[in-house]
């Protein structure tokens, strides 16, 4: 550790024992007014003002909800990001700050995620000697495809910084403890929509036309099968399909049908090569069944690959703020995460933040989710020297302006592990 960040380090612990109870309280009120993707209007406003009453400027992002924030000067610049939007389920939760809007809750824990990250500009926003800037995004509609993650990337709000954290809940982890991953450590979600049209008939007579539901059939288990024997089994790529409409009658046979389903990949390039792979792969097997065929495929978010380097950043923050024997190594997850395309211009790296407070488990996307809040001080306390770890790393041969150096010839980070290979945490 250095002497800055011992420093800075220690002074944010002292922030964060004086301020729980108000860090406990923003997430409790942003978990009761949950908003959805692009309309976080309120969410939008109440951090606006939070962040000014200490003295910061935000700025509105340009989809009119969601923010980006500076703390501290000069160079270099590390971002660090949180996803506001909520989801459009019932909270079943019975607790006094239960979400007050009807079909809408924080069930994926983005009001942590929201909280953590103010949390850490007011913390580092008392402080003097922050050697950068650190920069604060609050991104909308993580939860929406394509979601607010491509329009921050696209704004240029990532301009001039060198390395992006954030942090996710992992309901699966004790509250308390970190998980860390080198490499993928969500998937690539894509959505697939197929269409099947054939003359319709008399399910006496299948012969004389195209028996749609078996072509339908055929479709649900050929393709995934197919695609198993045509994808390298290490890019963890799998085709489920989520639904299956056809037909009324039971002797009728149908002209329409329909499959849904999700491509999930954790492995960047094959998620690259994954739409034209799906399409011929339907074709195929649409085809011996004479059926017509529509294909109609969304992509979507690409995997979280956390750089080695950011990890190692990461690492050395969880260390010092849960120590080793809380720092845990985080699985791969097929779940999407859109903070994947910050990867589009800079190393990133995202860590999960262990939420559960014993008993049966709460999984995330489920009106029952929740959280031992004890998760949110130990979230700032790691993104907070996360970022200061960022700043005296990326300090030393960061130009005042252009695109930050080759990797190997920054400063080795404390903790440093990148020469291990992915997966060995
Ligand atoms: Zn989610
Ligand atoms: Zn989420």
């Amino acid at each position: 550790m250095t002497p800055v960040v011992e420093k800075l380090g220690a002074a944010v612990d002292d922030w964060v024992q004086a301020n729980n109870g108000q860090l406990i309280s923003t997430r409790r009120h942003l978990h009761a007014h949950p908003e959805l993707a692009f309309a976080e209007f309120e969410t939008t406003s109440y951090l606006e003002q939070r962040l000014r009453e200490i003295g910061l400027k935000p700025r509105r992002l340009p989809t009119g909800t969601g923010l980006v924030c500076e703390v501290g000067s000069g160079e270099p610049v590390v971002v660090l990001r949180a996803d506001i939007d909520a989801l459009p389920l019932a909270d079943l939760k019975d607790v006094p700050y239960a979400s007050t809007r009807e079909g809408l809750c924080h069930a994926c824990g983005h009001d942590v995620h929201t909280t953590v990250v103010l949390g850490v500009a007011m913390a580092l926003a008392s402080l003097d000697g922050v050697p950068g800037r650190v920069r604060f995004v609050f991104q909308p509609a993580e939860e929406t495809l394509p979601g607010g993650a491509t329009e921050v990337v696209a704004s240029g709000v990532l301009d001039g910084a060198t390395r992006a954290f954030a942090v996710h809940c992992d309901p699966s982890v004790p509250a308390g403890k970190i998980g860390l991953r080198t490499g993928a450590i969500t998937a690539a979600c894509d959505r697939i929509d197929v269409t099947l049209l054939g003359p319709g008939g008399h399910t006496a007579r299948p012969q004389l036309t195209v028996d749609l539901v078996d072509a339908l059939g055929r479709l649900i288990t050929d393709v995934p099968a197919l695609l198993s024997r045509q994808v390298d089994p290490r890019a963890g790529m799998s085709l489920v399909w989520g639904a299956v409409n056809a037909g009324i009658a039971a002797n009728a046979i149908p002209q329409r049908g329909q499959l849904r389903g999700t491509v999930r990949v954790l492995d960047r390039d094959a998620w690259k090569d994954a739409e034209n792979l799906m399409r011929s792969l339907v074709q195929r097997v649409a085809a011996t069944t004479g059926a017509e065929v529509d294909v109609d495929y969304v992509r979507g978010v690409p995997p979280v690959v956390n750089d080695p380097r950011a990890v190692a950043l990461l690492r050395a923050a969880a260390l010092e703020t849960v120590g080793s024997d809380h720092v845990v190594l985080s699985p791969q997850s097929m779940g999407g995460e859109d903070f994947g395309w910050f990867a589009d211009v800079m190393p990133i790296a995202l860590a999960r933040l262990g939420t559960h407070g014993g008993g049966a488990p709460l999984d995330l996307h489920r009106g029952t989710f929740d959280i031992d809040e004890r998760a949110i001080a130990i979230g700032v306390r790691l993104l907070a020297r996360t970022a200061l770890h960022a700043l005296e790393a990326d300090a030393v041969q960061s130009p005042a302006s252009g695109p930050p150096p080759p990797a190997r010839t920054r400063r080795p980070a404390p903790g440093d592990t990148s020469s291990r290979p992915p997966g060995e945490e």
